[in-house]
């Protein structure tokens, strides 16, 4: 199989523009030491919405890779998909993110759970993780319990990895397994359980994205008790770090986390986890990209500015088809939003300190981030402008992609100075 390097970011980039400037902070972080593996990640969803393919995902990574004459690993991600949108990225992917999270609470067939329950006897009643003080009390209810919840979903899991293994060759592919979109957190108990399944399926798994306890809203920080996330962050890396002893999962299997971005609270907790146990990380850093787009063209003042605005001016106006299929993923205060007439009192300046995210500053508004975040969809039906202005403006862009990416999230992680 390919294997991942121990860092990997995924780097969101709705309209194709800005690989070179996110390539720029990962050679940055490898100026100061730190490798870190990129990967472009695109969802199904995303490329409906704007009209784009898989393919142009490929290109778009392999021509800022040669031309920044980057001959380290890459890797495109098709991310969250699942059987019925599989197929599309077969050709240009090469780390596939196979979603099961729908298929979760299915129940699979009783033989299945038998022969699963037998497989975990000799962990009835007490898990104990060697080499820490990490142990958990369970019992044989609690197990059927994860298996009528998990089960199916791995099973699931096998027939996409299989398609995908069928169509690629098992050596040509990283396979990540996601279950972050539900509304209920795994259990370190749960993760334990469900890496027994995906083994006995016999899946490579070498990232796993477990939902976390807490809001990991769309662009904004994280909403829940960073301390809480830290100790079961901890418990999960033990757990993976046990499983993939136990049983035979590939030795580099990492924790994948869909950050939804911007995740400054929990970042350095991380950094400093995965540093004490010397583990690898994947993060998914999603379509922060897209609003530093927004900020580099508010910061251009013009016409480029009166375009980002008229995008929240519009938005405002279609606030809940918009937000609909983010619900999940965030929340946003309608009263707590600048008004029409408000944002067309501001200048460009003003318009980019409010959405650009530095907590601490006055103007941030948390918000008007969020609804233009889920807002890139009007951008995308007028294009044509969109990429005009984009070019026209692509220093002064570049240039918030980059420093965001490296400043506000490599620098974060890893603990590095800006
Ligand atoms: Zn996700």
């Amino acid at each position: 199989m390919r294997t991942i390097g121990k860092y990997s970011i995924g780097l969101g980039d709705r309209f194709g523009h800005q690989g070179a400037a996110q390539l720029k902070a990962i050679e940055k972080a490898s100026s100061k030491g730190i490798e870190i593996t990129p990967v472009w990640n695109k969802s199904n969803r995303e490329h409906i919405t704007i009209g784009s393919l898989p393919g142009e995902v490929r290109d778009e990574a392999d021509s800022v890779t040669k031309s920044a004459g980057f001959n380290k690993a890459y890797f495109v991600d098709a991310d969250h998909i699942n059987l019925d949108t599989v197929d599309r990225f077969i050709d240009s992917s090469d780390f596939f993110t196979i979603d099961v999270a729908s298929f979760i609470g299915w129940k699979a067939e009783e033989q299945d759970i038998e022969e699963f329950m037998e497989s975990v006897k000799k962990y009835n009643g007490h898990i104990k993780i060697p080499g820490s003080r990490l142990s958990f009390k369970i019992s044989e209810t609690q197990i059927i319990e994860i298996a009528e919840k998990y089960l199916f979903a791995a099973i699931k899991a096998y027939e996409i990895y299989r398609k995908i293994e069928k169509a690629k060759g098992r050596e040509n592919f990283v396979t990540e397994i996601s279950m972050d979109e539900v509304t209920r957190p795994q259990t370190p108990v749960d993760l334990f359980f469900i890496l027994k399944m995906l083994a006995s399926e016999n899946i490579p798994l070498q990232t796993i994205a477990p939902k976390f306890t807490g809001r990991f809203n769309k662009g904004v920080d994280y909403a829940g008790d960073p301390m809480v996330f830290a100790s079961e962050f901890e418990a999960d890396l033990l757990v993976i770090d046990y499983a993939v002893k136990e049983f035979g999962l590939p030795e580099n299997l990492k924790m994948s986390i869909h950050s939804g971005s911007d995740k400054f609270s929990i970042y350095p907790h991380i950094g400093s986890i995965i540093k004490k146990f010397d583990k690898g990380i994947h993060i998914k850093t999603a379509g922060t990209t897209w609003l530093e787009e927004v900020i580099g063209l508010a910061e251009s003042g013009g016409e480029a500015f009166e375009f980002v605005r008229d995008i929240y001016i519009n938005s405002l106006e279609r606030i809940e088809e918009l937000s609909a299929p983010y619900a999940d993923v965030t929340d946003i205060y309608f009263s707590s939003l600048p008004s029409k007439q408000e944002v067309l009192s501001w200048d460009g300046k003003k318009f980019a300190e409010t959405i650009r995210h530095i907590p601490g500053n006055k103007e941030y508004n948390a918000n008007m981030r969020q609804l233009l975040h889920v807002s890139y969809k009007l951008a995308a039906s007028d294009i044509k402008d969109y990429f005009r202005l984009l070019e026209l403006n692509e220093q002064t862009v570049s240039e918030c992609v980059y420093e965001n990416i490296y400043n506000r999230h490599i620098c974060r992680i890893f603990d590095l100075t800006p």
